[in-house]
């Protein structure tokens, strides 16, 4: 018999593809084992969050800083 945990993280994969369904011609990757910056890999957990991420959560934050500082 299926525990709480099990049905939440159920709810919570078919909320996470109903979004990802719902962004409307936005390409979906395979997320990347490794970070294209530092090559530490990418956990689990944002590899299935962040479908098609490329960067560790680190890295990823880092790359948005500077894409920021430089739209400035
Ligand atoms: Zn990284």
């Amino acid at each position: 018999m299926a525990d709480n945990a099990d049905l939440a993280n159920d709810v919570v994969i078919q909320r996470l593809e109903e979004a990802l369904a719902a962004r409307a011609g936005a390409p979906v990757h395979e997320s990347r084992v490794d970070c294209i910056d530092c090559d530490d890999p990418i956990p689990q957990s944002r590899r299935v969050a962040a479908r098609g991420c490329v960067r560790c959560g680190a890295c990823q934050t880092l790359h948005e800083d500077r894409r920021a500082h430089y739209a400035r």
